[in-house]
């Protein structure tokens, strides 16, 4: 990491600050309003979780966080910076240091190991190859698969996937880990270690966590936990208000 992106991140008190996001897919009758106005601030040290019902923009506003897709309007910094003020390899190269990011599809290289898929963000950021895998086989122990780490992912049940995908979130140790739906697939004890590895490895002064869930079981290790419907953030609750009721 440049001393200039650590000197930006030390700077700002907040992790992400979105304010008036929209996105809208597609145009004209097959036109989709995914976000009408997105307002969030998130700390840094906060894990935050975003609940809402299904189609109400949640995956969007985690994607536009992480850079993986362009907001059309509104304002959002994540540690100080605009994507939209980055030149697309910067952008490339910002993001591989700072964001992890867990799809609800885990998006896995089929032709790759369990193992060679961990490593992928080290190689990107340029870490020589032997010392990625070792490091990755490491992550992969951490969520309970290193026996696993030479199987390909059609060898891997869904869960065992989900515990790659969240390792190759893990592995770089980005200032900020973005999960769609992580413990979906996982049993009560399992998504309950791989909530804890993601409180130590992701949550620290300078970081944050954002997890996109409906799994209440795992809700006691919010910080906060925002509502999303129909495009906008319509409450957010902190943890000790947080009722066991809390549906979708
Ligand atoms: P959630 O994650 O809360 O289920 P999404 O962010 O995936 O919601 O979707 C928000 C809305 O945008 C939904 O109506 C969805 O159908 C639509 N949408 C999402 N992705 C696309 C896309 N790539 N093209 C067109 N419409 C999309
Ligand atoms: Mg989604």
């Amino acid at each position: 990491m440049t001393q200039t992106l650590d000197h930006k991140s030390t700077l700002s008190r907040l992790a992400i600050d979105c304010r008036g996001v929209t996105k809208t897919y597609g145009k004209g009758e097959s036109e989709v309003v995914a976000l009408r106005g997105v307002d969030i601030q998130i700390g840094m040290g906060e894990l935050l979780m975003l609940v809402g019902p299904s189609g109400c923009g949640k995956t969007t506003l985690i994607s536009v966080i992480a850079g993986i897709l362009d907001r059309d309007g509104g304002h959002c910094e994540v540690f100080g910076r605009d994507y939209m003020k980055m030149s697309s390899r910067e952008r490339t190269r910002w993001r591989g240091e700072m964001i992890g990011f867990v799809f609800q599809s885990f998006n896995l290289l089929p032709t790759l190991t369990a193992a060679e898929n961990v490593s992928v963000p080290l190689l990107i950021n340029g870490m020589k190859r032997s010392k990625a895998v070792a490091k990755a086989k490491d992550v992969l122990a951490r969520v309970g698969l290193g026996e696993r780490s030479k199987s390909l992912p059609s060898q891997l049940s869904g869960g065992q996937q989900q515990r790659v995908a969240i390792a190759r979130a893990l592995v770089h140790e980005p200032k900020l880990i973005v999960c769609d739906e992580p413990t979906s697939a996982l049993d009560h004890d399992t998504g309950h270690k791989v909530m804890d590895l993601f409180k130590q490895v992701a949550v620290g002064e300078d970081r944050a966590l954002v997890v996109v869930t409906h799994d209440q079981r795992i809700f006691s290790f919010a910080d906060r936990i925002a509502r999303m419907d129909d495009g906008h953030i319509e409450s957010i609750q902190d943890k000790k208000d947080v009722s066991t009721n809390l549906h979708e």
